[in-house]
This record gives structure tokens, sequence and C-alpha cells, in this order.
């Protein structure tokens, strides 16, 4: 088995405008995302045999959406999961549209996939207490792909692979 999400993958450029932002933070007791592990999630999956891991791949083929890119423009403290995160106050279309199709996807191999309302984030630090005010530019992530990441434990802590990664129309 292994435990997998859809996601958003930064370039290195956006990536390291996120992880500046994440260094500036600073709270009592917060437990920073790393950088290397900086994304949006889009759909999670959870844990996936081999067998259904191939149905998912293949039935990536049809999914087709455009090119797009998400202002993230403000820090917020989300208090039930103890998350400070970056978001975005509006969408494109693309995105709502690209998340919906891989939920359908998925729903057609009998999984079970929650109805909340997405919400775009990036999440920079757990075990918040609190907002921190801070400074700062928004951030332009230009989505030219989404990516298959299978979540790994390790000593070190968690550590999100790539597994494959899909262009945009
Ligand atoms: P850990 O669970 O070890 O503290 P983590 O939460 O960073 O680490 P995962 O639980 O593997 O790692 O989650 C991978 C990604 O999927 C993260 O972005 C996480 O917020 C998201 N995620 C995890 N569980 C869910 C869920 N039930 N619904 C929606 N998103 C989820
Ligand atoms: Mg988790």
């Amino acid at each position: 088995m292994k435990r997998l999400f859809f996601a958003l993958w930064p370039d290195n450029a956006t990536r390291k405008q996120i992880a500046k932002i994440n260094q500036s933070i600073y709270s009592e007791g917060l437990r920073k995302v790393k950088p290397d592990n900086l994304h949006v999630t889009l759909v999670f999956l959870g844990n996936v045999d081999t067998e259904l891991e191939a149905i998912i791949h293949l039935g990536m083929k049809n999914i087709s959406v455009q090119a797009f890119s998400i202002c993230f423009d403000q820090l917020a403290f989300w208090r039930k999961p103890r998350l400070l995160c970056l978001t975005a106050q509006q969408y494109d279309q693309q995105l709502l549209i690209l998340v919906d199709a891989l939920k359908k996807e998925l729903e057609q191999y009998g999984m079970m996939m929650e109805d909340r309302a997405y919400k775009a984030h990036i999440t920079l630090a757990r075990k918040a207490h609190r907002l921190v005010e801070i400074e700062m530019q928004p951030i332009t992530w230009q989505a030219q792909s989404f990516c298959l990441i299978e979540s790994l434990s390790t000593p070190d802590g968690v550590h999100y692979q790539v597994l494959q990664r899909w262009d945009f129309k």
C-alpha cells in the first residue's frame, strides 16, 4: 500500500519564495513544513494498492485542463487543524474543474471522495495557536501540471515523493 495524494508541485523559484515567507514566521511550538515538502493538495487518496494505482495512472488520460495560475496572497490560521497556511482569495475556474474531474474519476473506481468545498492552500506550519502578522508579497503560482505524490514516513518525518506528473494543455 502507498499513501497517495494529488497535488500541485511548485517549481524551484516558487518553492523558494514560499520557503522565504515560511522562514519569516515565528510562533512558539510551530512545526514548519520542510521546504522540499511544500505543495498544494488537490485530492487526498490515502492508502492505495498496486492494482488501483495502475488504474488511477491510466485514468489520468481523461483529465483535460488548461494551465492556470493561483495568487496566494494571505496567511491564514485554521484553528481546528491548527495550521498556518497561505490561501488565495479567488481561484481560476480551471482549478475547480481539475479538482472536480479528479474526484469524479476516482469515484468511478469506487473511491469515496469528501464533498466539502475545495479550499486551495499551502500548509506552512502545524501546531499553530494563533495567526502571525507578516508582511508578504503575493505569490503567483503558475500551474503547468499536476502530480501524483507518495507520502512516506521516514525517521526525519514525512517526505513527499513525486511519482508522476501530467502536463496541462
Ligand atoms: P503527518 O500526517 O505525518 O503529520 P502530513 O499530514 O504532512 O504528515 P499526510 O497525512 O500524508 O502528511 O498528508 C499528505 C497531504 O494530504 C497533506 O497536504 C495533508 O494536509 C493532506 N491530507 C491528509 N489527510 C487528508 C484528508 N483526510 N483530507 C484532505 N487532505 C488530507
Ligand atoms: Mg496528515
